[in-house]
C-alpha cells in the first residue's frame, strides 16, 4: 500500500479516537484483503466495547463546544476537509482501489461524490432556518428551532468505502453533532484516510472518532449507551433490523440505508440504446455492488430477442482485470463469500428454468473475479429475484403487460431504487406513480448524487441522506411559547 501513496501519512493503521491514533487495549488485530490478490495490504486494531465507550465519552466531551460553534465556523471547516479530499483525490482513490477492488477510474468517481456532499453540507449549515408561527393567544410568541441531534453512532459498508460515511458525517457536522464511526473491517482504510484529513483540516478534538474492530461488540456499545442519541446504518437489511431492535432500547433515533432489488423495466417504446447503455453503466457500477444496482431486468416480451442480442454484444466488450488499469470496466468482487452467493443463486435459479447467455462462473484464481453473466427467462420461483445479488450478474424476466410489470416490480421486500425505460409519457408518469420505492430513474441509471434525497421505504429503511432534506436526520425540532 505505502509505495503506492504520495502522502504516506494517510495510510493509517490505528483507531482514531480524541484526535489520537489509537490501538486496541489487547492489542488484538484484524488483517485487511486486497480482494484483487488476496494478500494482506495491513492491520487494524480490534476494538470492543471499552474502546468504543471510550470514543463515545470523548465525543460527548467535544459536543457542548461543537455544537454551540457558529454555523460559519462549522461551515469553514468542512471547506477545509473539502479542499483536503480534493488536493489527496489520488491516495484517496488508490486506497479506496487496494481495499475494495474497484476501478481506478471508479475509484476517483466515489472521492468526486464523497467530496461532493462535503461542499453541499458546508452550506446547508448556513440554511439551518427556524420559523416564528402566529399563536392562537394574544401575548404567545411560537419559535420553532432546531438543534444538533447529540452524540451519533455511524456503521457503514465496504462497498463505497468513503462515500458512505461522508455522505452521513458530512451532514452531522453540519448540524453540530459528533460522532464515533465503525467503518467495514474489511475497507477500513478509506475511512482512517478520511480521520486524517479530517484531522488537518481542524476538527477539535473528539468531534470525529473512528473505531475500528468486532462489529457486534462495537454496535453492542453504540446502541445500549444512552449518551449515544442516533444511529445512523447503511448496510444489510438483516444488521439494519437487529441494530433497529436493539436502538428500541433507548429510543435512539435511526437512519437505516439498507438493501435493494431494483427493477428496471424496460418497455417496447423506450430507446433501447438508451436503456442499454444506462443498464451496462447502472450494472456494472463497482461490479454490480451497489444498493442501487438493477436487479431484476423486466424486458417486454416484443423486444426481448433483439434487446438481448444488443446486450451480448455490449457484455463482451466489459473488461474485466487490474483495478489500476484505466481500460478495466469492473475488477473483483469482495470476498469468497460473495462469489460462493452468487453462483448458489445461479445454480438455483438453472434448476428452476433459467439459461446462461453468457458467463456464469468465477475467473482466475488469484483475486475474487467473476464473469460478466447474463441469465434470461427467469421468473420469481426462484431465490434471485428476492435476493440483492451484488455481482456482475444481467437477470432478465420476460413481460407482457404494463399491469403485469408494476405487479412484478413490486413483488419484494425491498423499496429502494427503480428504473423505467420509455418515451410514452402517459405511461411514464403512471408508472412511476405506481412503483413502490424511494427513487424511481426514469430513462435513467445514475441517479446519485448531493442535491437528490437518497433512500428507500419498505425494508430498504427509513430517512433520506444528501438533498435538503438530509441534514435532518440529524436536528431535532424543539418549539418554544413564549408568553411575552
Ligand atoms: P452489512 O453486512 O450489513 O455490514 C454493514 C456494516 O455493519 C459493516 O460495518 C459491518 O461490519 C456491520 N455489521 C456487521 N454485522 C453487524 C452486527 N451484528 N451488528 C452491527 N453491525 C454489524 O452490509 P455490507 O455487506 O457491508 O454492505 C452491503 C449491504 O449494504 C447491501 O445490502 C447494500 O444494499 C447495502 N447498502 C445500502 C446502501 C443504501 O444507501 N441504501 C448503500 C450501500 C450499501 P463488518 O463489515 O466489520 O463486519
Amino acid at each position: 500500500m505505502l509505495e503506492k501513496l504520495a502522502d504516506k501519512k494517510l495510510f493509517r493503521t490505528k483507531s482514531y479516537i480524541a484526535g489520537s491514533w489509537c490501538d486496541a487495549d489487547n492489542h488484538n488485530i484484524i488483517e485487511v484483503i486486497n480482494p484483487s490478490n488476496k494478500q494482506v495490504i495491513g492491520t487494524i486494531p480490534n476494538m470492543g466495547e471499552a474502546e468504543t465507550k471510550r470514543a463515545i465519552d470523548y465525543a460527548y466531551g467535544a459536543l457542548e463546544n461543537w455544537k454551540w460553534t457558529s454555523v460559519k465556523d462549522r461551515a469553514d471547516i468542512l471547506y477545509k476537509w473539502y479542499d483536503l479530499i480534493l488536493a489527496n483525490r489520488d491516495d484517496l482513490a488508490t486506497i479506496i482501489v487496494l481495499e475494495q477492488g474497484k476501478t481506478i477510474t471508479e475509484a476517483h468517481k466515489e472521492i468526486a461524490y464523497s467530496a461532493s456532499f462535503v461542499k453541499w453540507f458546508a452550506e446547508e449549515a448556513r440554511r439551518i432556518y427556524g420559523k416564528i408561527i402566529p399563536s392562537p393567544i394574544k401575548n404567545q410568541k411560537i419559535m420553532v428551532t432546531s438543534e444538533a441531534v447529540g452524540v451519533v453512532g455511524i456503521i457503514t459498508p465496504w462497498n463505497f468505502p468513503s462515500s458512505m460515511i461522508i455522505r452521513k458525517v458530512s451532514a452531522a457536522f453540519a448540524a453540530g453533532c459528533t460522532v464515533v464511526i465503525k467503518p467495514s473491517e474489511l475497507t477500513p482504510y478509506s475511512a482512517l484516510a478520511l480521520g486524517e484529513l479530517a484531522s488537518r483540516a481542524g476538527f477539535p478534538d473528539g468531534v470525529l472518532n473512528i473505531v475500528t474492530g468486532e462489529a457486534g461488540a462495537i454496535a453492542g456499545e453504540l446502541t445500549s449507551n444512552k449518551i449515544v442519541k442516533k444511529i445512523s446504518f447503511t448496510g444489510s437489511t438483516r444488521v439494519g433490523k437487529l441494530l433497529m431492535s436493539q436502538a428500541a432500547g433507548n429510543i435512539q433515533r435511526l437512519s437505516l440505508e439498507l438493501g435493494g432489488n431494483a427493477p428496471f423495466i424496460i418497455f417496447d417504446d423506450a430507446d433501447l440504446d438508451v436503456a442499454l447503455n444506462c443498464l451496462i453503466a447502472g450494472k456494472f457500477r463497482n461490479n454490480g455492488q451497489s444498493c442501487v444496482s438493477p436487479n431484476r431486468i423486466y424486458l417486454q416480451k416484443t423486444i426481448y430477442e433483439k434487446f438481448i442480442d444488443k446486450l451480448t454484444n455490449e457484455i463482451n466488450k466489459v473488461k474485466l482485470g487490474d483495478c489500476f488499469d484505466k481500460d478495466a470496466t469492473i475488477g473483483p468482487l469482495i470476498n469468497q463469500a460473495s462469489i460462493d452467493k452468487i453462483t448458489y443463486l445461479i445454480k438455483d435459479a438453472v434448476s428452476k428454468g433459467a439459461k446462461i447467455f453468457s458467463g456464469g462462473s468465477k475467473a482466475g484464481e488469484d483475486g475474487y473475479f467473476f464473469q460478466p453473466t447474463i441469465l434470461v427467462d427467469a421468473n420469481h420461483q426462484m431465490e434471485i429475484a428476492a435476493t440483492e445479488i451484488f455481482g456482475p450478474v444481467m437477470v432478465i424476466y420476460p413481460f407482457e403487460t404494463e399491469d403485469q410489470v408494476i405487479k412484478l416490480a413490486n413483488d419484494t421486500d425491498y423499496g429502494l431504487a427503480s428504473y423505467i425505460f420509455s418515451k410514452d409519457y402517459a405511461r411514464i408518469y403512471r408508472v412511476s406513480d405506481a412503483l413502490e420505492y424511494g427513487m424511481v430513474g426514469i430513462n435513467e441509471a445514475i441517479i446519485s448524487n448531493e442535491i437528490g434525497p437518497f433512500g428507500g421505504i419498505k425494508q430498504s429503511g427509513m430517512g433520506r441522506e444528501g438533498s435538503y432534506l438530509g441534514i435532518n436526520e440529524y436536528l431535532n425540532i424543539k418549539y418554544k411559547c413564549w408568553n411575552v
